[in-house]
């Protein structure tokens, strides 16, 4: 959990490669099905440009499908889903069809000024979804992902008019799913304004 610039996908990444499980992106799934130009990636474009919401049924069916691959049997961080209370309650649905269960929620907590500075200087590579940042996760070769040597771009999203609409839908819509899981128990809150070492060092502390 968190508004879009907490650093979710950027310590998803990092906890992925260290437990070895998989790292389930709703956006960078998304953005897949969008360049793939598939029913739902057609579906999708126009609402992700505006920073708006993909609806919750075609969210949850690609989520429910990813979730029941075998390799998510081994584990999984879900970043970016769930971000409505629809969205949650499916998931909790599906999780117990599976037989499977959630051992954490992280809630990144973060300032507006700090998200504002993340995403205006956030590029990505479009080929393998790494993540930079032009002065604080700078790629060795200015403009070229380290991972596989493409070009990198900005998202469209992440220009101000679109950033500032996202955040509003994050305080409408995805906020109140932190009472939800506060009521579970699983809730635990993060320094979301931290840089991604001394926060690495707080999740460490979690396990
Ligand atoms: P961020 O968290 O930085 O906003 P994401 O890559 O997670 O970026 O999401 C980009 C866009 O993809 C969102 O603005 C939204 O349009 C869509 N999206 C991602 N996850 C969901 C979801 N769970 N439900 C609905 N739309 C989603
Ligand atoms: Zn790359």
């Amino acid at each position: 959990m968190g508004p879009p610039g907490a650093g979710k996908g950027t310590h998803a990444k990092i906890m992925s490669e260290r437990y070895g499980v998989v790292h389930l992106a709703t956006g960078d799934l998304l953005r897949a099905n969008v360049k793939a130009g598939n029913e739902l990636g057609r579906q999708a474009k126009a609402i992700m440009e505006k920073g708006e919401l993909v609806p919750d049924v075609l969210v949850i069916q690609m989520i429910r499908e990813r979730l029941a691959e075998k390799d998510a049997k081994a584990g999984f961080i879900l970043d970016g889903f769930p971000r409505t209370v629809a969205q949650a309650e499916a998931l909790k649905k599906m999780l117990q069809d599976l037989q499977l269960k959630l051992d954490a929620v992280l809630d990144f907590k973060v300032s507006e000024k700090v998200v504002l500075d993340r995403l205006s200087g956030r590029r990505v590579c479009p080929e393998c979804n790494a993540n930079y940042h032009i002065r604080n996760i700078p790629p060795q070769k200015e403009g070229i992902c380290d991972q596989c040597g493409t070009r990198l771009i900005q998202r469209k999203d992440d220009k101000p008019e679109t950033v500032l609409e996202r955040l509003k839908v994050y305080e409408a819509k995805t906020a109140p799913l932190i009472d939800f899981y506060k009521k579970s128990g699983l809730l635990r809150t993060l320094n979301g304004d931290l840089d991604v070492e001394p926060l690495q060092a707080e999740l460490g502390q979690l396990s």
